[in-house]
């Protein structure tokens, strides 16, 4: 059965980028390997909105993170971590294990944060290094305004370092304009490759604090990637993850065909479709405010049971979505709408929603969330 894949991550690999990933590997050291490595680390830029350093590990998007701790903080360092859901409770503990004194700044899960608190908390703890916010958090389907929350943080001296991992690349982040000093990103996700690259964007700023850094650290040193880097013909410290590079090669000339701000337009749309159709069949949406459109968390009706709607909707049309992470698994269930997706791809999956939930027994009224969506697009 043909596999529609709508989890916030891995996302869907286009053919093309799957393609581009089958060729033979070549010498990593090589004047092959160092221009494509170039062209996807510059193209990468683009993505970020950024004239910084962009480095590129081979890991998952968590890799990126710790990264980004380890090497702009100390122990013993004080840190600001806004959680809004599972992936700012994993900057936290990440925190902890290397023994940054994370001060947490939690929200209620399907809450964005208040820039207001974060003010507060600045001015009442000069001492604080880092402020650490997840732009898109993938647990609740919530889109911290970034840009508002910059405007504060950039008033105090503490780095400002953002987890875009689920965001980069589907919903505008301008770390220039807004002055984030380290995103950390993954290929997995809107970036549309297989997962194994971690990516982060370094500022000046950053890299001063790079050098104060004594947090231990070996295979995640800045330093060294940039030291590489910047060798003729540019490399990586150790062995690069060869077919990633080749994949996201072509992922960002798709990105420059279909243009980032179309791509930004396409995802709102999308994101736009899912919750009024989800509105239209009576679901209710996870988060209360700042909705994202790269995913829709929705609670589970209480006469439906999450296991067994995911079961149908995979068994009977080949519709792969997300469950609740944490406290929230078995209450809530997400549409993964990042990267590789078209219209068709949501008009399919909110059709087979309708035909799982009816055979779970749930009064649904077919096509009103399909008609929803399509009236959507019909005016976007
Ligand atoms: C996916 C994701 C991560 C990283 O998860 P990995 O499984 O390590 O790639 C981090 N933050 C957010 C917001 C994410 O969505």
């Amino acid at each position: 059965m043909r596999q529609y894949l709508m989890i916030p991550g891995p996302t869907q690999v286009p053919d093309r980028v799957l393609r581009a990933m089958a060729k033979p590997m070549i010498n990593h050291r090589g004047s092959e390997f160092g221009a494509i490595f170039k062209e996807a680390t510059e193209g990468l830029k683009g993505v970020f909105q950024t004239k910084n350093d962009v480095l590129i590990f081979p890991c998952s998007g968590t890799g990126a993170l710790e990264a980004s701790i380890v090497n702009a903080l100390s122990p013993g360092d004080k840190a600001l971590v806004v959680s809004i859901g599972a992936f700012g409770e994993r900057v936290a503990d990440i925190c902890k294990a290397f023994g940054i004194n994370a001060e947490v700044l939690k929200y209620e899960w399907g809450l964005p944060a208040n820039p207001k608190d974060i003010k507060e908390k600045l001015e009442k703890n000069p001492d604080i290094k880092a402020v650490f916010v997840t732009h898109n958090e993938t647990s609740t389907g919530v889109t911290n305004d970034l840009e508002a929350i910059s405007k504060v943080v950039k008033a105090f001296d503490a780095l400002f370092i953002v987890d875009a991992v689920s965001s980069l690349g589907a919903i505008d982040l301008q770390t220039d304009n807004w002055g984030a000093d380290i995103v950390a990103a993954a290929s997995q996700k809107a970036l549309m490759v297989p997962p194994g690259l971690g990516i982060v964007s370094v500022s000046e700023k950053a890299w001063e604090a790079v050098k104060k850094s004594r947090s231990p650290k070996s295979y995640w040193s800045f330093e060294q990637a940039k030291k590489s880097y910047l060798k003729d013909p540019p490399q990586t410290p150790y062995t690069p993850a060869v077919s990633q590079i080749f994949g996201l090669q072509e992922s960002l000339a798709m990105i420059r065909e279909e243009g980032l701000q179309n791509i930004f337009k396409r995802h709102e749309l999308i994101g736009k479709a899912c919750r009024t159709a989800a509105g239209k069949l009576e679901l209710e949406l996870f988060a209360k405010a700042n909705y994202s459109s790269a995913v829709t968390a929705i609670k589970v009706p209480f006469d439906v049971d999450e296991k067994t709607l995911r079961k149908k909707l995979r068994e009977s049309y080949g519709v792969v979505l997300a469950g609740g992470q944490k406290d929230f698994a078995g209450k809530i269930f997400r549409i993964g709408h990042v990267g590789y997706v078209s219209k068709m791809d949501v008009l399919a999956v909110l059709s087979a929603l309708e035909l799982a939930l009816s055979e779970c027994n749930h009064p649904v009224k077919f096509g009103s969330g399909v008609g929803a969506a399509e009236e959507v697009f019909s005016h976007g």
